[in-house]
């Protein structure tokens, strides 16, 4: 119901178990894929709905999956945000990229360029962001691949 503002309720939780959970499931039954982990040791515990915020870590890592269905890459890390306290959750992926002039468009409830998407996924992910207080951007260089980072306050 996008007419509703999610209230997560919030407890103190290991972003990497919440991280793993989410990647494990997203990529069952994909040989093709590589996943590298770089999980920063001095992250805290983070205010989150650990269930609104498992939605959030499976659709960016599923995303990632569908755009590499010959196989690639798939990057995960996390570190300390520094200029504001709190953690920055990177997914990195060796997929197409996405050109610049889509990036805010993504965000929409129902864009897809997907033949059975829903276009519902990056909605609901930065709808329980900004919930969370959190915010999520896109990098997608030239030469291909993309990156959300999502910051996530403490
Ligand atoms: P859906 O996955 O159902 O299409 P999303 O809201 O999750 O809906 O994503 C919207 C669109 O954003 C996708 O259809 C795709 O075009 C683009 N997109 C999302 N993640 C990626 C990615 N990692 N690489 C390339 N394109 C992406
Ligand atoms: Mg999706």
């Amino acid at each position: 119901d996008f007419a509703r503002p999610p209230s997560p309720q919030p407890q103190p939780v290991p972003l990497a178990h919440l991280l793993e959970e989410a990647v494990r499931t997203a990529t069952v039954d994909q040989p093709r894929l590589r996943v590298e982990w770089a999980l920063e040791p001095d992250v805290p515990p983070l205010p989150m709905d650990a269930r609104m915020m498992r939605q959030v870590f499976l659709n960016l890592a599923l995303n990632a999956v569908q755009a590499m269905p010959q196989g690639g890459t798939l990057r995960i890390r996390v570190h300390r945000c520094h200029t504001r306290t709190g953690a920055l959750v990177e997914f990195t992926d060796t997929g197409p990229g996405i050109p610049p002039g889509l990036h805010e468009r993504l965000f929409e409830p129902f864009f897809t360029t997907k033949a059975t998407g829903t276009g519902l996924g990056l909605a609901i992910v930065r709808r329980t962001l900004h919930a969370h207080g959190g915010h999520i951007s896109i990098e997608s260089p030239p030469t291909g691949g993309t990156t959300f980072r999502v910051r996530l306050p403490l």
